[in-house]
């Protein structure tokens, strides 16, 4: 054993596992991978450890990724740019700049791996713009049997359409090729609008602007919403002010609401105050700067989260259902409700896989009970055929699953081919995509 514990973001996650290996090139990489196998263990990489699941959990070889980072090539006619699998996304940015490109679409954060936000199919919001993994081009993947292999549209084509969203299953990326774009700004509006009018107005903002999403505080009549419009990298800059930008994103956002969610969680009965005066702390602001800047923001408080990917055109009935289901039972829910778009794909595993898809997240302080709130959700995204985020928390199994996914079995099939004897398995791979056929 290495007797070092490790503990994902959120708090809700860890494991022992048997040995740490930190491989800083590809054949390190692969010696790790057949050194395990030669052992009989278990691999499971690991990027930022910022999944709410046990996905990347092992009591076997954990391979911690950070060593195998930064840009191997990028290429600013073609937009092509290749990075090793550990680069985190927040380095990408500086990595970038030289060659005036920029990452087409991100989340709400930046502390993932690529590898890892890939792999679970994180995503941000935009109708034309599906999740990280879209913008994937080429891979490089070990195997289980040490093989390194690469897979792109014209190479390998099945791996590719399985790997882009390859949930850790299928072996371990060593390197990441993205279709980058030239470096743009975005023009930010956010403002808080009615929750009637927002539902009503959704679709049509969604298909007015670039990236739209809003957060529903509930016990409120109140959202709060942000549109975001691209222009070119030449356009006059209107950065928010360095105290507006305090305030909002570390005073309010961070360190205010990081107290409250403590005091709701000591006092639930304070909650339906606490988000009332939050929904109007969040004011009106507008501002324009680099798309990274814009897009992604610290997360400080933490939490736990379920995230469902529902057809699009049902996500404005889910949402009044759930906050039908939030006064039914008299819950306090001091965190708001987020609800983000996406193109349809066509990656086997992606929750937008071949469907144009609307998100919705619910959220927890991490020190306080989920599993009644998110259950009972799940049972409303249910039934119009929700996808859950793979890296965010559910209660669903590969029997359920494989309904809910049109090239489900096939994934299943490449995994059992590439993978016969459950080199890269654990507990929660077990439970989503079934054990492996042993013959
Ligand atoms: C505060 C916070 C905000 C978030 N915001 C968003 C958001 O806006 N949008 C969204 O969609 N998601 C969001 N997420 C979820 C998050 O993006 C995913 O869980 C993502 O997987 C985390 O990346 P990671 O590098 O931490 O991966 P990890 O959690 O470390 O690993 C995830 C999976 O990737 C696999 N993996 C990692 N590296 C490799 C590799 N080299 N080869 C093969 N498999 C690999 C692991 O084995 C595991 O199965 C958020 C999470 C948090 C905690």
């Amino acid at each position: 054993m290495s007797n070092t514990t490790w503990v994902n973001w959120g708090r809700n996650q860890r494991c022992t596992p048997a040995s740490i290996v930190t491989p800083g090139s590809v054949d390190e990489l692969v010696a790790a991978v057949r050194a395990a196998g030669q052992a009989g263990q278990r691999v499971k990489p690991v990027g930022a450890g910022h999944s709410f699941t046990s996905i990347a959990v092992t009591d076997g070889v954990h391979l911690q990724l950070d060593r195998l980072a930064g840009l191997v090539a990028a290429d600013p006619s073609s937009g092509l740019v290749t990075l090793r699998a550990g680069t985190r996304l927040r380095d990408i940015p500086a990595l970038l700049a030289p060659h005036g490109l920029a990452m087409e679409n991100l989340g709400d954060i930046d502390a993932q791996s690529i590898s890892g936000a890939i792999s679970t199919g994180t995503h941000g919001t935009g109708d034309r713009f599906g999740g990280i993994a879209t913008q994937v081009r080429v891979l490089e993947i070990v195997l289980a049997d040490g093989s390194v292999v690469t897979c792109s549209a014209d190479e390998r084509p099945e791996l590719f359409a399985a790997a882009r969203v390859g949930l850790g299953a299928l072996g371990v990326l060593s390197s990441v090729t993205l279709q980058c774009v030239p470096a743009f700004l975005l023009h930010a509006i956010e403002k808080p609008v009615p929750f009637e009018e927002m539902l009503g107005s959704f679709h049509e903002r969604v298909a007015a602007h670039d990236h739209v999403e809003f957060y529903w505080f509930p016990h409120t009549d109140w959202t709060l919403y942000k549109e975001d419009t691209r222009h070119p990298a030449d356009a006059e800059k209107r950065p928010l002010g360095k105290v507006r930008s305090y305030v909002d994103d570390e005073l309010l956002s961070n360190t205010a609401f990081g107290a409250l969610c403590r005091l709701g969680h000591h006092v639930p009965g304070v909650i339906r105050t606490v988000n009332k005066i939050s929904a109007r702390a969040l004011g009106a602001r507008e501002y324009r700067d680099a798309s990274h800047t814009v897009l992604a923001s610290p997360r400080r408080v933490r939490f736990c989260e379920m995230e469902y990917a529902v057809p699009r055109d049902t996500i404005t009935d889910v949402l009044r259902e759930v906050r039908q289901l939030i006064d039914r039972r008299g819950w306090r829910i001091s965190f708001p409700i987020e609800i983000r778009v996406a193109a349809a794909d066509d990656i086997w595993l992606s929750t937008a896989s071949e469907r144009k898809s609307a998100y919705i997240a619910v959220h927890k302080y991490f020190r306080t009970p989920h599993e009644e709130y998110f259950r009972a959700v799940e049972d409303i995204v249910g039934a119009v055929a929700g996808r859950p985020h793979w890296g965010k928390l559910h209660y669903l199994s590969a029997a359920d699953l494989a309904s809910r996914y049109p090239r489900f079995d096939d994934f299943v099939r490449l995994r059992d081919e590439l993978d016969p004897e459950g080199r890269f398995a654990n507990d929660h791979l077990d439970r989503v995509l079934g054990s492996r056929v042993t013959s």
